[in-house]
Parts: C-alpha cells; structure tokens; sequence
C-alpha cells in the first residue's frame, strides 16, 4: 500500500524526519510536568498511561524529540527512507519501493 502525497497527514515532515532511524519503545515522560507526546503525523497522543484513544508505545528518534504512532509508521516509512535502530540500521531494499 503506498500512501498518496497529498496524505492528510502530511505537512512538511520530510524536512526534519526523512532518513531518520527510529527504535520501537514504551513511551516515557521526558520529564517532569510533560506527560505526552503527540505522533509527528495523525496527532495521536502518547503517554505513560493506558487510556481511551492513548498509545502508550509508538516509534521515537534517539534524542526522543519525535514520536510516531506504529500505524503511521508503516505507512510512511517507505516514503521517509526510514530506518530501525533495533535492526542494526538494516533496510530491506525490496521494501524501499517508490509509487
Ligand atoms: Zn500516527
């Protein structure tokens, strides 16, 4: 499935999380007083708590700046040249795949 450019999701991401490599983790407060997090794309809340319409997992950068949401990070990782740290860095070229 490719996901369509003009994606309501998408506002310009590209110019600060194309090529980023990513880790699946829990979502953890960065600190005190900030209790969430919002995926970079659909806006979807993360937090420490399960709760109603709450992710309490999603994909982060290293620095833990950005969160995505595991749905929207299928469905742009291809688009975004994306990688997983988990894996070593590793891409898949036949997932790489430009619609
Ligand atoms: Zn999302």
């Amino acid at each position: 499935m490719s996901i369509a450019e003009n994606d309501w999701r998408l506002r310009g991401q590209e110019r600060y999380l194309r090529g980023r490599a990513w880790s699946r983790r829990r979502y953890t407060s960065p600190r005190p007083g900030w209790d969430h997090d919002h995926c970079a794309f659909c806006w979807g809340k993360l937090m420490e708590v399960q709760a109603a319409d709450v992710l309490d997992e999603g994909y982060a950068t290293d620095d833990l700046y950005y969160w995505v949401c595991p749905t929207c990070f299928d469905d742009f990782k291809a688009m975004f040249a994306w990688t997983l740290a988990e894996d070593g860095g590793r891409i898949d070229p036949g997932r790489m795949h430009v619609d």
